[in-house]
């Protein structure tokens, strides 16, 4: 009889995560024997959990908050995952990736960015934004790294360009927030990937208003916690096209799916598992967005 290959996220506080859903509706459409589950570990399980999983034949696994920097001792990472310092993808073999870049990349593409040569500018310099920063190096854009604690852009930028991350194709500046004005006048795309907007943390909250934005500007929030950030919502009084953080999810997820399995994900199937999750958790209805 067959075994069903186990997947897992791991994490703590893990119970809201979406990553099962989404990646159990596309082992359904796949019609593969296969299911992903969430593990609550803490930093002191942490090696256990992802030896442990190894041992027993997981398919994989998917590392999130507060595990993604210290899995990097646990797994065998790629140079990209070394380089942004955090891991948030482990295959059979243990080998460690990081696909947060790539989901956010992905969406941008998706709503139609050429990324190569594009002016971006990048709110924040934290876990996300380091992934993000160093994918858009890769694809060739000009990163604009606009952060609170200018000094931390500072580092993220350093970090960046003290390897061969940057292999010589995009570009990247170190910016505090009181330059974004000026910066966005250059723009093609605004990212945020800070936690302004976030539900419970800093909700109802913007760092740009629609007065900052220009015609032409995409306005990307990695924030899905609402789905409609205040951000969101300036940039649609604007006029403007906008992407929200369910797409970098969706295709974050797409990209670990593809990395175990070696099979082409069910991306539309996915996202729509995740979108249905967020409405029956909300009470609202987000759909046409
Ligand atoms: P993090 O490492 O804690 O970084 C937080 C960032 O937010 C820092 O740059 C911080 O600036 C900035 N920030 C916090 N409060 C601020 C304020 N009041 N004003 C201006 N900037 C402020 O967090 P993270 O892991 O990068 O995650 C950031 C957000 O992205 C979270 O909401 C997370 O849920 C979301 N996310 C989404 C996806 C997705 O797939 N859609 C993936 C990963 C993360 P300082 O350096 O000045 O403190």
């Amino acid at each position: 009889m067959a075994v069903t290959t186990v997947y897992g996220v791991l994490g703590s506080p893990i119970a809201h995560s979406l990553s099962p859903v989404m990646h159990n509706a596309a082992f359904a459409a796949l019609d593969l024997d296969a299911a992903y589950i969430a593990f609550d570990v803490d930093k002191e399980r942490a090696e256990m959990a992802i030896r442990g999983a190894r041992a027993l034949g997981f398919g994989g696994l998917n590392i999130t908050f507060p595990l993604k920097e210290a899995a990097l001792h646990y797994c065998k990472p790629d140079a990209l995952s070394q380089r942004i310092g955090a891991v948030n993808t482990i295959d059979r073999a243990g080998a460690g990736y990081n696909t947060d870049g790539i989901g956010a990349v992905r969406a941008l593409e998706e709503a139609g960015v050429t990324v190569k040569d594009a002016s971006i500018v990048l709110l924040g310099a934290g876990g996300a934004a380091k992934a993000i920063a160093a994918q858009l190096l890769l694809s060739g854009a000009r990163v604009l790294v606009a952060n609170r604690t200018a000094s931390r852009s500072l580092i993220l930028a350093q970090q960046m360009t003290a390897a061969n991350i940057n292999c010589g194709c995009g570009d990247i500046e170190a910016h505090s927030l009181n330059e974004v004005d000026r910066l966005l006048r250059e723009a093609r795309v605004l990212i945020n990937a800070t936690t302004v907007g976030m539900r419970g943390v800093l909700e109802g909250q913007t760092l740009v208003a629609s007065a900052q934005m220009h015609p032409g500007l995409v306005v990307f929030d990695i924030v899905y916690h609402p789905l409609e950030t205040p951000l969101l919502r300036e940039a649609r009084a604007a006029g403007l096209q906008t992407i929200d953080g369910v797409k970098m999810l969706v295709h974050q997820g797409a990209a670990s799916f593809a990395l175990w399995t070696a099979l082409d994900p069910p991306v539309q199937t996915m996202e729509a598992a995740v979108r249905e999750a967020l409405r029956s958790a909300s009470g609202t209805d987000d759909e046409g967005r």
